[in-house]
């Protein structure tokens, strides 16, 4: 017996954003079977979901794969939801109550074995939304409590961020992790390439410890992000890659780099302006553009500084728990302000055209599911 508190069909179909991954053009609207939790699992009412960079290279067919027998694949990996039911034995979880889930799901690689699906070694791991499992992009969704983290009422105007922030609570934890090879590790100044959602919630993550960061980005002001930054406390500055030995010569040695613009021409650059012990951790794909440099430059400066360059992708369940503790600090600090990422808001799976639109100064758009 699942304890419901309001009626949801637990039959019957529901509307809910596709793809035929890997084919142009096939984002549709499709029916799917709503579920009923078993033993573990918790029905979730989807009140809101993310749309990512992820989903638009989604959408144009660059990756992606349905569920095995299936042709299409449910989009949507960044979730708010609400428990609507639980089923035999689950504890912790009542419904009403808020939540979000992690993304990936494990297989049987030593590291998803040892609980770090995030560092999974096979890469037969599966993905909600995004590789082998249905998205978020519907109405209700059957998900195991294991994977389930909660968010408090009062974050819920900004907690379907927790899974973007999650994605920068990793790189920082994974620099912490590193920098232990460093006695003396005092991570004091930062900077940030990128002005998406993964840009700034990495700047917001930072200044909210207090760390002294410049965010880099091409565009010009007035603009959203800029102001956002500067809320924080933090610098904006629009730079090309020539600009940037300028730069950090009126700062003290760049601690930490996060490189979330996904353009490959600050890429170089930001090893030789990174300070000697610091860490560069790559945050997103792309890096599509050619650039011409000595590799030994780069071997030179990384070698002779002891720099690390390391690559992080997706989180843990315990990077989400971070986020979900961090954006309570951000409201805390900077009330109001990290809801002015989400710059556009869908009424309804219905606008899923709506998804491949990227306004100029869209930051993060969200659907409001219900
Ligand atoms: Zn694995």
């Amino acid at each position: 017996m699942s304890a419901t508190v309001d009626t949801l069909p637990a039959t019957g179909t529901q509307p809910a954003i596709a793809i035929r991954p890997r084919q142009p053009n096939s984002l549709h609207l499709t029916e799917i079977p709503r579920g009923e939790p078993g033993p573990g699992q918790v029905l979730l009412r989807i009140r809101q979901v993310g749309v990512c960079g992820t989903d638009r290279e989604l959408i144009r067919a660059r990756f992606g794969a349905p569920p095995p027998g299936e042709e299409a694949l449910v989009l949507g990996h960044e979730m708010l939801g609400e428990v609507a039911a639980v089923g035999p034995g689950v504890s912790g979880f009542a419904p009403g109550q808020l939540v979000t889930a992690t993304v990936r799901r494990p297989d049987d690689c030593p590291a998803c074995q040892a609980g770090q699906p995030d560092m999974c070694q096979w890469h037969r791991y599966t993905e909600r939304g995004i590789g082998g499992l249905h998205g978020y992009m519907t109405e209700t969704v059957v998900e195991e409590a294991r994977w389930l983290v909660p968010v408090p009422k009062e974050l819920e105007p900004i907690g379907i961020l927790t899974e973007p922030l999650s994605v920068v609570e990793k790189a920082l934890r994974q620099a912490n992790l590193i920098q232990r090879r460093i006695a003396a590790w005092n991570l004091k100044t930062a900077i940030v390439f990128g002005t998406g959602p993964i840009g700034l919630l990495g700047a917001l993550m930072l200044r909210a410890r207090g760390i002294e960061i410049v965010v880099i980005g091409r565009r010009a002001k007035p603009l959203l992000a800029a102001e956002i930054v500067a809320a924080a406390g933090a610098r904006y500055v629009q730079a090309a890659e020539r600009d940037l030995p300028e730069i950090v010569a009126e700062m003290p040695p760049i601690d930490l780099i996060l490189e979330a613009s996904g353009r490959g021409t600050p890429l170089f650059p930001a090893i030789e302006i990174l300070g000697n012990n610091g860490v560069l951790v790559l945050l997103a794909g792309g890096h599509d553009d050619e650039v011409t440099i000595s590799p030994g430059v780069i071997a030179g400066s990384l070698l002779r500084g002891n720099k690390v360059v390391v690559g992080s992708v997706n989180s843990a369940k315990e990077d989400f728990e971070l986020a979900v503790a961090d954006l309570g600090r951000f409201e805390e600090l900077w009330p109001g302000l990290a809801s002015r990422l989400i710059t556009r808001r869908l009424p309804g799976l219905g606008e899923y055209q709506q998804i491949l639109e990227h306004p100029a100064g869209d930051v993060k758009t969200i659907i409001e599911v219900g």
